[in-house]
């Protein structure tokens, strides 16, 4: 059986375990949580960041330093993962959600504005598959409304954005810029299903300053223990609202091996999704399945391969298929708009890209230890398809 995921242990990560357990700090805000934030702000320029114990408390940890409360509206694409819902949606707020593109999975950036009213807070973009949605628009968009962005960039570590716009509020054209470096703030996911993982883990960039102190202090149960342990304050207590966000140094620890094997990961990922799309293409336009399309302004860090089938039925008989033939393709995300949740409560129009995706996406196995060979099974086994 080709299994649908394998979390990637690069083989470091007992010796840095190891590490953390002989150096005796194992709560959170250590060396390893240290080597981590200086890893991000390094490579990426992140003003400041800080490790999560997910992206789902990064994204709670917004909904604090926003003071999202009962009557706010957050803008949220329904073709996406929970979590980005849902920190928002615990705060009271109203989850106002908005299509996907016709020709990918990601927000239609074009049919946000129409959604801005004088209650809406936040917009919060998810980069899909780790693929850029146009920056320009949705900042030229907030910035316009005094209004908040929030990217979701769980499934986008170490991919880009390239400025298009000619009078871009975010840099010249032509500026290549980090996913997750371009709203207020930006949410990262660590869980073993992403390119980088200790488990369960994620990240909070904070690019916008005035948040910066606060988030601090959000991070460490509401209080200023953080400036404490840098000794810039003799004593620390009760500052403000929190929770406890920060993973252990285990989890930071497990994390720094993986960032050193950062560039070898991406090359190895980048390879499969490459056979995957050049053994498929023609395939696919054979039979009007679409596979990923990658705009001039992103890039692709080949965070997951999907393709988008006719229909329903090609979609759930090719799943079948793949499963008759011990491959373990799957689809994902129902449109929140209609999950039981929340669809007492959604107001708006049907969203039919975010069902469409919703009923025709399905995704392939990638991951680094799926050998040449099984990528080159499971491209056979598909061509192989009889719909
Ligand atoms: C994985 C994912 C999350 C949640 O990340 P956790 O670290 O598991 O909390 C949120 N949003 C998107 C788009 C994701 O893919």
């Amino acid at each position: 059986m080709i299994t649908f995921n394998k979390p990637f242990i690069t083989g470091k990560e007992a010796h840095y375990l190891y590490k953390a357990v002989d150096s005796g700090h194992l709560s959170g805000n250590g060396p390893f949580t240290r080597k981590c934030h200086s890893f991000f702000e390094e490579k990426w320029g992140f003003v400041k960041t800080l490790l999560t114990t997910s992206c789902t408390d990064a994204l709670e940890m917004c909904t604090m330093l926003l003071e999202v409360q009962e009557g706010d509206e957050i803008i949220v694409p329904s073709y996406t993962f929970v979590s980005t819902a849902l920190a928002f949606a615990r705060q009271g707020a109203k989850i106002v959600f908005a299509d996907s593109s016709p020709d990918h999975p990601g927000i239609d950036v074009d049919k946000i504005e129409a959604l801005i009213t004088s209650k809406t807070k936040a917009i919060v973009p998810v980069h899909y598959a780790g693929i850029a949605c146009n920056m320009d628009k949705i900042m030229d968009m907030a910035n316009r409304h005094n209004i908040f962005v929030v990217e979701d960039a769980a499934q986008a570590i170490d991919s880009y954005y390239t400025v298009v716009a000619d009078n871009s509020p975010i840099g010249k054209k032509g500026d290549t810029l980090p996913l997750g470096s371009i709203g207020h703030l930006g949410c990262f996911s660590f869980h073993e299903t992403k390119n980088i993982h200790c488990g369960e883990g994620g990240l909070l960039a904070i690019n916008d300053p005035r948040f910066i102190k606060r988030a601090e202090i959000i991070w460490e149960k509401g209080t200023n223990r953080a400036e404490f342990f840098r000794g810039e304050v003799n004593k620390y207590g009760w500052k403000d609202t929190g929770s406890s966000f920060l993973p252990s140094e285990l989890n930071a620890s497990f994390l720094c091996a993986q960032l050193e094997e950062l560039a070898d990961i991406q090359t190895k990922r980048k390879k499969r999704w490459d056979k995957y799309y050049h053994g498929l293409i023609e395939w696919a336009n054979g039979l009007n399945v679409q596979l990923p399309i990658i705009p001039d302004y992103a890039t692709n860090n080949s965070h997951m391969f999907y393709m988008i089938c006719p229909d329903q039925a090609f979609r759930d008989k090719i799943i079948q298929h793949t499963r008759n033939n011990n491959i373990q393709s799957i689809f994902h995300y129902l449109s929140l708009h209609k999950s039981e949740y929340y669809k007492n409560r959604y107001e708006g129009e049907d969203l039919r890209y975010a069902d469409k995706y919703s009923e025709q996406l399905v995704r392939l196995p990638l991951y680094i230890e799926l050998t040449d060979d099984q990528v080159q099974t499971i491209i056979d086994c598909i061509l192989e398809f009889q719909p």
